[in-house]
């Protein structure tokens, strides 16, 4: 531990800290002296001189002497273990939320098969093919233990609590949900999380739920179907149509808009129907919009009341869904 203190205090640089936290100092005669206001205490004159080359400092003014740890110590009131937690912690190499995301995908999914309620929610929304679940890497968030599986691997309360992971409790902020990984590049970006209750809304992480739903493969093909939502997505790919894709909600972000519009491709538009009509209106806008850079659009109408993920739960087949493919108007 002795000689591990050493080496991490002699890797972080007192003056470096200092400047970080809006240090204002001067050079004092020799080249490696510095001096300003004391941080510690309240003065007018400069009287805190800080030792580059030492990594050390002294106030003339308050007494106070000692390397970084003492200083963090003194100006934050911690103890020496917190000191050092806290220094370990600003020192860390930054963590990349897409690792981060990757594990908590990798544990959801895990969860899954441990808890019928979530897989029997899946069956109830017409997802019975287990090819299909691990292909699209849906997992479960029973709530309650993803904080002690992360904190345990070294990623702190702070970064998951930023990430929108878990709440200012330490909860899951995807509890008794579903979740679906969202990739980008073969990267996850984001993740949706829909609940098995009726309680709880579904939901996102905060931030860009990125592009459309698994774009690089369908991004060759000539025809793509759109639906707004995962369980569309879902019981399309189950019953064998792979050239979907899903935009999650019927508002179109720009990156979504430039995927649709990057090459000459016939759009199949398929949103919900509806009462309000308002799949109905978001399906026009959004085809007024393709049309005027250059992409076909078709309008496929399902019956009444419907999404895609219903009229499959309610019985429909593919051989029905190639009809309203085929009968689909402009
Ligand atoms: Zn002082």
């Amino acid at each position: 531990m002795g000689k591990d203190l050493e080496n991490f205090k002699q890797r972080l640089s007192l003056l470096d800290y200092l400047q970080q936290q809006n240090w204002v100092a001067r050079p004092a005669g020799h080249g490696h002296e510095f001096v300003g206001l004391c941080p510690l205490h309240q003065e007018i004159r400069p009287s805190f001189y800080v030792n580059a080359r030492k990594n050390l400092f002294y106030c003339h003014g308050c007494g106070q002497g000692g390397d970084l740890l003492r200083f963090v110590q003194l100006s934050r009131h911690l103890s020496f273990r917190q000191s050092l937690a806290y220094l370990e912690q600003q020192s860390a190499p930054p963590t990349d939320p897409a690792d981060v995301l990757e594990q908590v995908a990798t544990f959801y999914q895990q969860q899954l098969d441990r808890y019928p309620e979530a897989l029997c929610y899946l069956k109830q929304r017409g997802l019975h093919d287990p090819a299909l679940i691990r292909e699209l890497r849906i997992g479960y968030a029973p709530g309650g233990s993803l904080r002690r599986h992360l904190t345990a691997q070294g990623y702190s309360f702070d970064l998951l609590q930023r990430l929108g992971l878990l709440n200012s409790k330490g909860h899951d902020a995807f509890y008794q949900r579903v979740v679906f990984p969202c990739c980008r590049g073969g990267r996850i970006v984001n993740l949706y999380g829909r609940s098995i209750g009726v309680a709880f809304a579904h939901r996102f992480l905060p931030g860009s739920k990125g592009g459309l739903y698994t774009w690089e493969q369908v991004q060759y093909c000539p025809e793509v179907i759109l639906v707004e939502g995962l369980f569309d997505y879902a019981v399309l790919w189950q019953a064998g149509f792979r050239h979907v894709t899903c935009s999650l909600g019927t508002h179109l972000n720009a990156c979504q808009l430039q995927q649709l519009c990057d090459r000459p491709r016939t759009i199949y538009l398929t949103f919900d129907v509806d009462a309000n009509g308002s799949g109905q209106q978001a399906s026009q806008q959004l085809a007024h919009r393709l049309q005027a850079q250059g992409i076909a659009t078709r309008h496929v109408l399902l019956p009444d009341g419907q999404d895609p993920n219903s009229f499959f739960v309610q019985g429909g087949d593919a051989q029905q869904f190639r009809s309203l493919l085929e009968a689909a108007q402009p």
